[in-house]
């Protein structure tokens, strides 16, 4: 781990200790108050709980640490990426997006931005790195691009789109700011789910946007009030605690990854496996640079659908759900959702299951 993520990790579990006063709890209160005393002069911190309440207060607190940029958090990883496009982008813009990114966003933009005068380009992300970015108001990114993994080269990407004239959004979800810090390789905006891992246990909704541009960050900060996509206190909460074991959580689940794709790379039953952190990975170019590690998530084919499924129901340590980034490790047969992969196709979220029991429950799923 880098000095800057260790203290970024230590800082994120004391934030709340400089402003204590005696007799104030260590972890920070559930406020579901919507309402706050408002005398006379209309002024106090919080006022209505649309605009302000202490629970986003706290998790923003942590967020900022994280990701060292004002940070705004929404109710999910979708309200974040749309406070994100609304506030950049207006009528007559052109935004590219990652062909092979998360389908949710390419149909927000379809059916929705389409229709108020914003054309949506698609991009596969390995063409990134070469593809003209002149006439786009936005370059939306995803990398590693989630299920395929490719990836693309933010810092260079930043800089050709900034000399275009364009702004720069960077969904992190796959990585997290431990992993991968896109504000800092010259995007505008981070956009995440912390559905994933940094609220860890597949039991909240919630996103956030973050960046260092006040008057851009204001606008985000506007939309959430205007729009109403607010994160419930209870959630906060969760996220708030979640968060606090993100760094010890992704240490686990990272270097598990490694160990386990290295076996199921030498393993019979299994092509095509897409881990960046592997040497061999055409998406390793970016390991050790923007990406600190090969991160959680490996993809890997097996023989048809029926085989596929087969090991999913067989092993006893894959929980057979979508999404990723869980303590529980999880995986799923992508193709059931129309990706344009094969019908073989898994992608795998390595959890934080001690990693030898974990791999003798894959391998002996895949001995059928
Ligand atoms: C899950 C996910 C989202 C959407 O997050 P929700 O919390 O489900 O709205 C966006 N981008 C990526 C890369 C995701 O994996």
């Amino acid at each position: 781990m880098t000095d800057a993520n260790a203290r970024r990790a230590a800082q994120l579990l004391h934030h709340r200790k400089a402003g204590l006063t005696p007799g104030e709890p260590i972890a920070p209160p559930i406020v579901p108050a919507t309402t706050f005393h408002l005398p006379a002069n209309g002024t106090g911190a919080n006022g209505y709980s649309r605009a302000g309440t202490p629970g986003w207060t706290e998790l923003e607190a942590q967020l900022s640490l994280l990701e060292e940029a004002e940070t705004v958090v929404f109710p999910s990883g979708m309200a974040a990426i749309a406070a994100a496009l609304f506030a950049c982008l207006k009528a007559g813009d052109r935004v590219i997006l990652p062909a092979d990114g998360y389908y949710v966003t390419r149909v927000l933009a379809t059916e929705f931005l389409a229709g108020l005068g914003v054309e949506a380009q698609m991009l596969a992300t390995r063409d990134y790195d070469s593809a003209d970015l002149g006439g786009a108001a936005l370059v939306y990114i995803e990398t590693p691009s989630n299920p395929g993994l490719d990836v693309c080269d933010i810092a260079a990407i930043a800089a050709r789109a900034r000399a275009a004239g364009a702004r720069v959004v960077v969904d992190n979800t796959t990585m997290t700011p431990f992993l991968q810090r896109p504000l800092d390789l010259g995007a505008d905006l981070v956009v995440a789910a912390d559905t994933k891992a940094p609220g860890g246990h597949s039991d909240l909704l919630a996103g956030h946007v973050a960046g260092r541009d006040a008057a851009l960050m204001a606008r985000v900060r506007d939309w959430r009030r205007l729009s109403g996509a607010t994160l419930g206190p209870f959630e906060a909460w969760l996220l708030h605690r979640g968060l606090e074991t993100l760094e010890l959580r992704l240490e686990r689940m990272c270097a598990s990854a490694r160990f386990i794709a290295e076996r199921l790379a030498a393993h019979g039953a299994v092509r095509d496996l897409r881990y960046p952190g592997l040497p061999g990975d055409p998406s390793h170019r970016m390991v050790g640079g923007q990406m600190a590690n090969g991160g959680f998530l490996i993809g890997f084919t097996l023989a048809d659908a029926g085989v596929a499924e087969r090991f999913l129901s067989a092993c006893p340590y894959l929980a057979q759900s979508t999404s990723f980034g869980a303590t529980h490790s999880s995986a799923e047969r992508r193709a059931r959702w129309g990706d344009a992969v094969p019908e073989g196709f898994l992608r795998l979220s390595v959890g934080i299951e001690p990693v030898e029991e974990l791999w003798r429950g894959i391998e002996g799923a895949l001995a059928g």
